[in-house]
């Protein structure tokens, strides 16, 4: 049997473990992509052909507020190599379905560093340029080189480049204009071969103190690596535990006119000046400034360590996560003139 052949499309498929809300819902069909082969075979098959339909990798960053009237595509190919390199960089590709943060730590087993701040971050690495995911100072777009993904109505196979992903803040086209146009297949990162240290956020700083001196003043990749797992499981809940889609809310980023009038107001207002003079507010501080951390609506709630993150307490649906969402937004409106937008997306 070929590879084309043995894609199955299943009907009403449960997606609770797909989704890491751990909403319970269905989707009318879902398929299960082991080869790209599959992916065709599934949407071009008649059962599904014409429906709406959804790729999920890790699914940490959707909410699903109902059963899916279509086809889930679930991403699941695998593999991982360092494919080239050149005087100043090595080049690793990875599958679409390989779990992030086992890529990163994979990357370092290699001695390859340059993803160490993005360690532990839930997901794949199909997704990873979708959110343009970053922590502790560091953005994916930096790392990355290009990736190789499936145009879902012709089936043609095309390679994008940074400039054709548009990254922005935890943003790229594929949130935009080319959702649900193209399935991301695989990723190739660029990897600087003359690797310096990032260790700026204070959180990271503090903890590498912590773990001694050389590491504070020197840290290699390892040390950060470790470092950024150790906070990340202080102050985030595991989504295995406690269901939940990381940060729930960009941080907004307003015009200088409009801090220095906050400021003036909320002097303690936690911001950071942008390089094109705008600044950046952290939104669990004005979320958490108007009072919101620890509290729920039902069963979904303000996660009671980081208020950036909404929390599933067992039994909640899509519609009550958005429900908490929509408060919390209103609050943060009346009270600071800022609107908060959602980082996940919402089906
Ligand atoms: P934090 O350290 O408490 O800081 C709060 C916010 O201030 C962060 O969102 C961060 O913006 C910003 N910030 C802190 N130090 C900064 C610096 N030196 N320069 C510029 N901006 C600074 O944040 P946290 O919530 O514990 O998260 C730590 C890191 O992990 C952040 O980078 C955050 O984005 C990332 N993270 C991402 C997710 C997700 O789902 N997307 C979930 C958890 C954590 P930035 O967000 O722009 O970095």
């Amino acid at each position: 049997m070929s590879q084309s052949e043995s894609a199955a499309l299943i009907a009403g498929y449960p997606l609770k473990a797909h989704n890491t809300f751990g909403f319970d819902v269905r989707a009318q069909f879902a398929c299960r992509v082991e080869h790209e082969a599959q992916l065709m075979a599934a949407v071009r098959d008649p059962r599904a052909a014409a429906l709406p339909r959804l790729v999920l990798g890790g699914g940490s960053n959707v909410v699903l507020t109902g059963d899916f009237p279509g086809l889930v595509l679930l991403v699941a190919l695998r593999g991982r190599q360092l494919v080239r390199e050149d005087d100043e960089s090595w080049y690793v590709e990875a599958a679409a379905g390989e779990p992030w943060h086992e890529f990163v730590a994979w990357t370092l087993s290699q001695g390859l560093p340059g993803l160490e701040n993005l360690a532990l971050i839930p997901g794949t690495v199909g997704a990873a340029p979708i959110q343009n995911i970053g922590a502790y100072g560091l953005e994916m777009c930096e790392r990355f080189a290009s990736l190789r993904a499936v145009e879902l109505a012709t089936g043609a196979v095309v390679e994008l480049d940074a400039e054709a992903c548009q990254f922005g803040y935890r943003d790229s086209f594929f949130k935009r204009a080319g959702r649900d146009r193209y399935v991301i297949t695989s990723v190739t990162f660029r990897l600087p071969k003359a690797w310096t240290p990032r260790a700026g956020y204070a959180d990271l700083a503090r903890e590498l103190a912590a773990r001694g001196e050389a590491h504070a003043q020197q840290p290699d990749a390892q040390a950060i690596f470790d470092a950024v797992v150790a906070v990340r499981r202080a102050k985030l809940p595991d989504p295995a535990v406690l269901g939940n889609a990381g940060s729930f809310f960009k941080n907004p980023v307003v015009e200088a006119v409009q801090f220095e009038a906050l400021k003036a107001k909320e002097p303690e207002l936690v911001s950071y000046v942008q390089q094109d003079g705008r600044v950046k507010l952290a939104a669990g501080w004005l979320i958490d400034r108007c009072g919101w951390k620890g509290r729920s609506i039902g069963a979904a709630a303000v996660h009671e360590r980081q208020a950036l993150v909404l929390v599933n307490r067992g039994g909640a649906s899509g519609g009550d996560v958005l429900a908490l969402a929509g408060a919390i937004q209103q609050d943060v409106l009346t009270r600071f003139g800022v609107e908060l937008e959602a980082e996940p997306v919402c089906l």
